[in-house]
């Protein structure tokens, strides 16, 4: 089976999970709201890995829906799991399965939805110029997995309205929170976006992580310069990222940190021999 497929698969059988949560969970304790609001808010927990499955699975599905479905290329697909789980390798959550899709749109994009699904487009991989680039692109997404920040903006919102512990069992037996809950995380990362300091930490810890692999560490800044020089051709990252500009600014006082690594090497002409007549 082609990785894509693979990975379509895997997706549906997520989303599947979710109507069929109350069988599958049983012994699962849901949590009650208590007899006071209050302490709710004080006893919500972190959402758990199996309900970061549930919602990102049907986020990823979300992804596909929206931004043109998996390209599918073999060469691609190879290359860019093979970089990003080698990413994974060298981050701070390599215990969880991360999958990684090439979206068939040539506007230039990039997701992650919790639970470990990277999504990058084709118009991106066009846009960018070597392995270093593609590196920090895509540990800037494994960060946000990693980091858990669009969990962790779910958890504060649903603290902020007073609401209990987001568990398969409570979402499972309430289909109407669980599409409240993937309405919200969708309008985060398809609209509104991550707040300003997840992203930053985002662009750092990418950069760490693709610095850590051996790649050259200006990956994502020469990435952002590129983006920053073309006006009139916002994409979907001017919506749901702080402006290139904004995002330079903030690395820029980070990047003493990789000075060892400025010798490292961008593998451009790698880069253009996988990707060259793929796209
Ligand atoms: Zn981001």
């Amino acid at each position: 089976m082609k990785r894509y497929g693979l990975l379509i698969s895997l997706l549906v059988i997520c989303s599947g999970c979710i109507a069929a949560a109350p069988a599958v969970i049983e012994g699962y304790q849901a949590y009650s709201l208590g007899k006071g609001g209050v302490m709710a808010v004080e006893a919500m927990k972190p959402i758990e890995y199996k309900e970061e499955m549930a919602i990102g699975g049907a986020l990823a599905i979300q992804v596909f829906n929206r931004f043109g479905g998996p390209y599918q290329n073999k060469t691609l697909q190879t290359y860019v799991t093979t970089l990003g789980q080698a990413l994974v390798n060298v981050s701070d959550r390599p215990g969880i399965n991360y999958y990684f899709a090439i979206l068939n749109t040539e506007e230039p994009n990039a997701f992650a939805t919790p639970g470990g699904y990277v999504f990058l487009s084709r118009g991106l991989l066009k846009l960018l110029r070597n392995e270093a680039e593609l590196a920090a692109v895509l540990g800037h997404e494994i960060a946000h997995v990693s980091h858990r920040h669009a969990l962790r903006a779910l958890e504060r919102n649903k603290k902020l309205a007073g609401l209990g512990s987001l568990t398969i069992g409570a979402m499972g037996a309430d289909p109407e929170l669980f599409n409240k809950v993937i309405e919200e995380a969708a309008e985060n990362l398809f609209s509104h976006g991550l707040d300003k300091d997840f992203e930053y930490e985002a662009d750092e810890v990418g950069t760490d992580y693709a610095f850590r692999l051996g790649y050259h560490p200006e990956g994502l800044k020469n990435f952002l310069t590129v983006l920053n020089a073309r006006s009139g051709h916002e994409s979907i990252f001017w919506s749901t990222h702080p402006s290139p500009q904004d995002r330079l600014n903030n690395l820029s006082q980070k990047m003493n940190a990789f000075n060892s690594g400025l010798s490292y090497p961008v593998f451009a002409a790698e880069y253009t021999q996988q990707v060259q007549g793929q796209l």
